[in-house]
């Protein structure tokens, strides 16, 4: 074993031992809560400094079209404001008013984002009006940077299946439902009784592991044509999507796990 596999080994030990609960409280004042806190960002930071030490550098490129003169917060601050709203399930931008905007949580913030003159959390309603002006298509290729980057300091190799291909789940997820039609591409679904439901899929490409670890690596959202059914839809954004994969991973050796929609010949040929 390698270096870099121990160094691996020994983060996710200590990973493990101050994992964060479900809506862990990060701004509360008991002593404990601060503890879990400082462990939250000090884990993240160690593991962020180890596994993607140019991480700050990626945030920074990209695009940010806010007027620059005029911004309190810089594009990594609100990045990682909206990570941790994430990684501690504060689904509402208000939660930010309400719980975030204290001093510890500034601090952190400030190690995290390194915005040295950083004197105060962002209102929710700004780390919105950032994250709705950010290019889905740059954020796909940070996580697409971070993945190359995992690949290729080998902290994934105990995971090859036969000590070779890596595991790659393709399925669809639904990431928006409407009550009415919200667009030309969205999909449509009626029930039994008449019901209709709009919706729009996105097709994951994830490399899945023996131990649970589930890592995105691609995807492709899966649109309405003029005719449609959503299996038709669904085989052709898979196309695109081993298209990508194969663009965005060159040489990668790829076991594709799916499920039986894809069980026909011409799929299995690609
Ligand atoms: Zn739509």
């Amino acid at each position: 074993m390698d270096r870099e596999l121990l160094d691996n080994k020994r983060i996710s030990e200590r990973d493990d031992k101050f994992k964060p609960q479900d809506d862990q409280a990060l701004c509360k004042e008991s002593k404990e809560d601060k503890e879990k806190e400082k462990n939250l960002v000090a884990v993240l930071s160690t593991t962020i400094g180890h596994y993607f030490p140019e991480f700050n550098k990626w945030l920074k490129e990209i695009s940010d079209p806010r007027e620059q003169e005029a911004i309190d917060f810089t594009r990594e601050t609100q990045i990682w404001t909206g990570i941790i709203l994430f990684l501690t399930k504060r689904g509402a931008r208000k939660k930010i008013s309400d719980e975030m905007r204290t001093k510890e949580f500034c601090e952190n913030l400030k190690t995290l984002s390194a915005q040295a003159n950083l004197e105060r959390v962002a209102h929710g309603d700004a780390v919105n009006y950032a994250y709705m002006r950010f290019k889905e298509e740059e954020f796909e290729l940070l996580l697409v940077k971070m993945m190359r980057r995992l690949l290729r300091v080998r902290a994934l190799e105990k995971y090859r299946l036969l000590g070779k291909y890596y595991t790659i789940a393709i399925d669809a997820t639904g990431v928006y439902s409407f009550n009415y039609k919200h667009c030309e591409q969205c999909l449509m679904r009626e029930d039994k009784k008449g019901n209709k439901k709009w919706y729009h899929l996105k097709l994951q490409a994830s490399l899945v592991t023996w131990d649970g670890l589930c890592l995105p690596m691609a995807s492709e959202w899966i649109e309405n044509e003029a005719k449609f059914s959503k299996q038709d839809c669904e085989i052709k954004a898979f196309y695109r999507l081993i298209e990508k994969l194969r663009r965005l991973y060159r040489q990668l050796p790829m076991c594709i796990l799916l499920d039986g929609l894809y069980a026909g010949e011409p799929n299995l040929k690609r």
